[in-house]
Order: structure tokens, then sequence, then C-alpha cells
């Protein structure tokens, strides 16, 4: 893939060309889900385009390490752990486990590391540490807060401006989505049946924001390349990070934000808290295949809203349908001696499509669009003279790069011809064309 990368950057707020500071490691950190339950789509609808992030990263030839934190303690998983009478770990467990199934379901590539923030308290607790030597933190109540008024860049990301706001207020609460700008906790006191450590800045835990600070520093260091999440971090999550760690180490910390806009319902963000979500298993449970959601998820580019319905799921069904019978009709029928009708240049300009989308900011509605281009004129070339063994090799090359980062052809065993009925079909329609029938 020879085209530059071109990515929308939060920051600036305009598509900049990617430029990774070391391109044999791209370096990428990933916000990830909160383990007090099973994801909804939408969530997985921003892992879903993380996952087309790396897999285009890699195609462009980048090495890539990808950070994935597991948030396995803030209010709601104390909550939740406590109403079912578990321990904290011993509950988070399971939904971590069921995390990592839902990404095997939905075919997402693994990340080279998910570190869980119960596993990060002395980097968090060093992190704090720092953030109190340069000034950036008080303590009050027993609990540790950054004052967001010492740090001249808060608000560059998502515009909020402390001077706007409420300045010197304090939040403890890890839900405020709110404009506001507070002062946010970064290590909270400990209280009664709550979990707690017993570092030397005091009996507590970590505020919601401090992990990924400690972490990205710990597993990709102090600069690195990419920040993603959604659009719902990027205030105060994201600015909350970039206080934390800027405080710190005054450099700027992710060249590229990256913020996945958010699937919707009825026009309303899909949330667990509007009861208007579907998790992965309620509809793999309805006979809905994980392929096809896949595809419906990554078919709008990621900074458009995606309307999630039935219908929209039943198109994709057929979409992917669509693909798989031509794959299948293409591997049973036979190559064709000096067969023009694909010729090299179409496979050169599917290659160039695929790669201007990818390379558009990750445009998948385009690179989708330019996969059943060229599968249609496979199909009016096997109608016609038929395709020969040269094209056939270079289509299948193209084919499968394309599939390297969309992956929504079937499962191998299906597409190898296990399906003996529709062999047969095959055949009786080759023979028929023969006969001129
Ligand atoms: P959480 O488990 O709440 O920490 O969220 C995990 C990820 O899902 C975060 O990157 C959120 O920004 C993202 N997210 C939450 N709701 C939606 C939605 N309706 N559509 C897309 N992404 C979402
Ligand atoms: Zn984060």
């Amino acid at each position: 893939m020879d085209i530059p990368l071109r990515f929308y950057n939060t920051m600036d707020r305009r598509l900049e060309d990617f430029v990774p500071i070391d391109p044999e490691n791209v370096r990428v950190y990933t916000c990830g889900p909160t383990v007090y339950d099973f994801a909804h789509i939408g969530n997985l609808r921003t892992f879903l385009f993380e996952d087309v992030l790396r897999r285009t990263l890699k195609l462009a030839g980048f090495g890539v390490t990808q950070v994935m934190n597991l948030t396995d303690i803030d209010d709601k998983t104390i909550r939740e752990a406590k109403a079912a009478g578990l321990e904290l770990r011993d509950y988070t467990d399971t939904f971590i486990e069921a995390f990592f199934n839902d990404l095997d379901t939905l075919r997402v590539e693994r990340a080279e590391h998910y570190p869980r923030a119960t596993d990060y308290i002395p980097q968090m607790v060093e992190l704090v540490q720092r953030l109190e030597a340069a000034g950036h933190a008080y303590r009050s109540e027993g609990s540790i807060y950054y004052r967001i008024g010492t740090f001249e860049d808060y608000g560059k990301l998502s515009g909020v401006r402390p001077e706007d706001n409420l300045v010197g207020a304090r939040v403890d609460s890890e839900e405020y989505e709110k404009d506001d700008a507070r002062d946010f906790v970064l290590w909270k006191g400990a209280r009664d049946g709550e979990p707690a450590w017993e570092p030397e800045i005091g009996p507590g835990r970590p505020g919601r924001h401090l992990e990924c600070s400690a972490m990205s520093l710990a597993l990709l260091g102090e600069e690195f390349d990419i920040h993603t999440g959604g659009v719902d971090n990027i205030f105060p999550h994201h600015e909350n990070e970039i206080a934390q760690s800027e405080g710190v180490t005054e450099k700027p910390f992710a060249r590229f934000w990256l913020h996945a806009e958010h699937l919707v319902v009825e026009g309303e963000k899909m949330a667990k808290s509007k009861g208007n979500f579907f998790t992965l298993r309620d509809l793999v449970e309805k006979g809905h295949d994980p392929v096809a959601i896949r595809y419906l998820l990554i078919s709008v580019p990621y900074r458009q809203k995606l309307n999630f319905t039935m219908d929209g799921l039943h198109a994709s069904v057929q979409a992917i349908d669509r693909i798989a019978n031509t794959l299948r009709r293409l591997q049973h029928t036979p190559a064709v001696e000096g067969a023009g009708e694909l010729s090299l240049d179409d496979i050169a300009g599917f290659y160039r499509d695929l790669h201007e989308a990818l390379a558009d900011d990750l445009n998948t509605a385009r690179a989708l669009g330019a996969l059943h281009t060229v599968l249609r004129h496979v199909n009016t070339a096997l109608d016609g003279a038929g395709i020969s063994a040269e094209a056939r090799e270079a289509l299948h090359n193209a084919l499968d790069e394309a599939n390297s980062v969309l992956d929504v052809f079937p499962a191998d065993e299906a597409a190898a011809g296990g399906d003996d009925e529709i062999q047969s079909l095959v055949e009786e329609r080759t023979a028929a064309r023969a006969a001129k029938n």
C-alpha cells in the first residue's frame, strides 16, 4: 500500500497525514471496556473501528503495538460486584472472559497488551506522587484531586476551558458528562465497603482517569502515536488523561487522537443506562450471523453515527451472502486460457480503490463498495468468457489483501467448498451453459 494514510485528528480538528514516530512500531493506546457487564454492540462498534485501524496500519507496512486497558475498578464494577455478592476480581474476571469471547466472535484481532487497572496500582501511585511534586495535585478529605487550573493546556482537546466553568469545584463521581470542567479525583480516599490499597499516598483506590495515563506511560512511553476511543471519551476522560500525562512529562502525549462516533438507536446513543441496547450474545442467540454483524458495524465510516436497525442487519446478511456466493462460484469455476474480461488492470484498479478508501481516514464504506464492485465484475466475467489463470491468481491476492482488513469472508471451511449442494448446482449451471441451455 503506497498511499499515505490520513486521519482526522480531534486535537487539530482536521485531516492530517499520518507519520509515526517510529515506522517499525506504531504505538496505539485504546480505551477499553469497563468490565461490569457484557459489552453492547455500540461499544463493539468502537472496538471494530480500532480493529480496522490496526489492520490498516499493518497493511500500510507498519509494525503495531496496541495497548487496551481493562477497567476492572470503578464505581460501576464495585457496585455490581457487591450486588452479586462477589469479590471484585472474581466478578470482573467473568466479564473480561466474555469480552474476549465477543472480540473472537467478531474477528477482532488481539492487541499486544490488555492491562487491568488493578494490576497497575504501583504505577498509578507513582504518577500521583509525581503530580503532587509538580504542583498539580491537592488533598482534601482523604482524597487527592487534580487542580485543573494548574495545567495551562486544559481543554485543548475538547475545547472545554476551565475558566468558563466551575474552577475550584470538585468531582468524585465518575459519570459526569456535562461540559463542566472540574477538579477531578486522582486517588479516592478509602470508604467502607469499597476495595482499597494502602500505598504511601494514603489508603484508597484510583480515580477513573488515572489508569490510562499510568498504563500508556508504562507500556508505550511518554510519547506515542495514536490514542483512540469513542467520542464520549473526549471530555472529560481524554482531557483528564492529557492533564495527568503532560502534567508530569511536559511533552505532547499522543500525536493523533481518533474518536469513533456512536451507534445510535432511533437517534439516541446506545447505552446501558438507556436500556436501548443489544449485546452481541443477544443477537447471536437469535440466530444472527456474527460476520453480518461485523459487516454492519464497519459499513459506515467511523466518524459518522451509525443507526442500528434490523433492516440494516438483514441488508448486511444479504451483502455477505453475495460475497460468499461469488467467492464460491469463483472457486468452483475453472480458469479459461486467454479470457480477458477481468484484466490485470481491473485488479490494479481494485487495489487502488481499496487503498484510497482506507487511506482516507479509514473509509470502510468505500472499501466495502470497492469489494462489491470487483466481485460484480467477477460475476460478469464468469457469466461471459471466464477468467484466465493469471487474472485469477492476481484477484486471489487482491481479495486476500482486502479481507486482511475487512475480514468479512466466510470461514475457510465454508469457502473451501464443503457445501456439496452448492457445488453440484454450480456444476449443473456450467454444464447447462456449455450446452447453451
Ligand atoms: P465503556 O465500557 O463504557 O468504558 O465503553 C467502552 C467503549 O465503548 C468506549 O470507547 C466508549 O466510548 C464506547 N462506546 C460507548 N457507547 C457507545 C456507543 N453507543 N456507540 C459507540 N461506542 C460507544
Ligand atoms: Zn482511557
